[in-house]
């Protein structure tokens, strides 16, 4: 008899969690993933800010499943599915859309940015999601020290020096902690011409509070360490306006050259593969063994996918994609096997923390609510055993130590030295920039 085939598309939280619970299954698993790497989402916003390198929260995907014989893995960019052909299509370096076929298909693509509409202004306000995203705005933020190092007219200081974090949700608020304590310790005594620690930090949302899905106290704690962080947080109002000078909130334009998008995603288009149901924001409406309505044979987990529970629609975060792609597994398994399915897939949720800054996070599990040093210890240990191999937890948690203790990042270098990110703000005056030192 013919091998079961099962095509996974994304090694994300959900894609790699499906296959790791697949490895004692009988079936030809391939697992397809545009990238070579399986990316530690929450914790690209501390390459951006560089306590780490990108090797430090990304690892090959063959590497991790390098005893898992099943599993072949193929670097690709999956365009489409044929639901009645029961194939894929991966372009890849050399081929287009060529089609691999599956009896099974776990499609776990993961987000992407949402401009809410507004896709202009991406072009002056990259996001946060992949690992060059997060180098991309790493060297941004670095270069822009750098220029205003160089930079005669103290009255353009404040413009390259301001940053503006778009989105005060997790990401937001842990990026704009970790920058405060970019410029106040690590950078505080490297500038001769400049004081980084006046670097400006904004925060800005159209929420009334920071990280929304927490409580109501753990935000307004989440608040208060930020502004003793020196971040301005300002609240209530939606972004109207982002171009390469700025952007404009609540009619008052706020002068800067590095904006960073930390606020809405946007599904994968899986449910224009499937020509399947989705909900408003476009994740696939699924059902409750998490395969598509009309295809048993066709299960979408994680960011992209949409399913309700106690009338409210699961969390886009790491856990839900985890959770979902072993039940979709087991639920391969069980047929593969002949035996009993599981019951209908139930979320478990373990909790949310968001760190603010060194050595303060905030944690809400259940009735349990932390913030302070406690939750970041907690917060630390929870990351350090979700990270992919023992190496990176080990260089990580040495990475770690060391930054706290001595202040030092791991990767500050600006790697795009052929071209600046940071285009020079014009002096209002006819003062011309000189180069110090020319
Ligand atoms: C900056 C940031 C911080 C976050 N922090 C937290 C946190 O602290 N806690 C938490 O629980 N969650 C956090 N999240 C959310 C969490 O990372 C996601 O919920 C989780 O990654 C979803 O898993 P997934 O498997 O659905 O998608 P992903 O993990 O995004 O994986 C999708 C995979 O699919 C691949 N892919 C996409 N399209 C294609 C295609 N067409 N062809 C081939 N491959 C494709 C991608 O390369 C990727 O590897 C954070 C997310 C971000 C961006």
């Amino acid at each position: 008899m013919a091998q079961t085939k099962i095509v996974i598309v994304g090694a994300g939280f959900g894609g790699l969690a499906a296959a790791k619970a697949l490895k004692n299954t009988s079936a030809e698993i391939t697992l397809i993933d545009r990238t070579n790497h399986h990316l530690f989402q929450p914790l690209l916003y501390q390459v951006a800010t560089a306590v780490l390198t990108p090797s430090q929260i990304a690892t090959p995907i063959r590497s991790i499943l390098r005893s898992q014989k099943n599993v072949t893995v193929i670097l690709g960019e999956v365009t489409g599915v044929d639901n009645d052909k029961k194939c894929v299509f991966v372009t890849d370096a050399d081929r287009e859309n060529v089609p691999i076929a599956y009896d099974y298909l776990i499609l776990a693509t993961g987000a992407t940015h949402s401009y809410f509409g507004h896709n202009e202004f991406e072009a002056f306000a990259p996001g946060l999601k992949s690992l060059a995203d997060a180098e991309a705005a790493r060297n941004k933020i670095l270069q822009a020290f750098e220029l205003a190092e160089a930079e005669d007219n103290p009255a353009l200081h404040r413009d390259l020096l301001t940053f503006i974090l778009v989105g005060a949700g997790p990401t937001g608020v842990e990026m704009a902690g970790a920058l405060a304590v970019l410029v106040r310790t690590s950078l505080k005594s490297e500038f001769r011409r400049i004081d980084p620690a006046s670097a400006r930090i904004v925060l800005v949302d159209m929420a009334p509070r920071v990280l929304g899905p927490f409580s109501e106290e753990l935000s307004k704690a989440a608040k208060s360490r930020l502004e003793k962080l020196g971040v301005e947080v300002r609240l209530g109002h939606s972004v109207e306006h982002i171009d390469a000078d700025g952007i404009v909130v609540a009619g008052e334009r706020i002068a800067s050259k590095t904006v960073i998008w930390t606020a809405g995603v946007a599904p994968s288009p899986a449910g224009k593969w499937l020509n399947a149901e989705t909900d408003r924001a476009g994740r696939v409406r699924i059902q409750k063994d998490l395969t598509v309505p009309g295809h048993a044979e066709i299960f979408v987990v994680g960011d992209t996918a949409s399913l309700d529970q106690n009338g409210k629609p699961l969390p886009g975060v790491a856990q839900v994609a985890m959770q979902q792609g072993r039940y979709a597994a087991k639920v391969i398994h069980s047929r593969v096997t002949g035996k009993r399915p599981p019951d209908s897939f139930s979320y478990f949720d373990k909790g949310s923390m968001a760190v603010v800054g060194k050595g303060f996070a905030v944690l809400q599990s259940g009735k349990v609510q932390m913030s302070g040093l406690g939750a970041w210890f907690t917060w630390a240990a929870v990351h350090l055993q979700f990270l992919a191999t023992s190496s990176l937890r080990l260089g990580v948690f040495l990475q770690w130590a060391w930054t706290y203790v001595t202040g030092q990042r791991g990767d500050r270098l600006i790697v795009n030295h052929h071209g600046s990110e940071v285009a020079k703000p014009v002096p209002d005056s006819a003062v011309k920039p000189t180069f110090a030192g020319r």
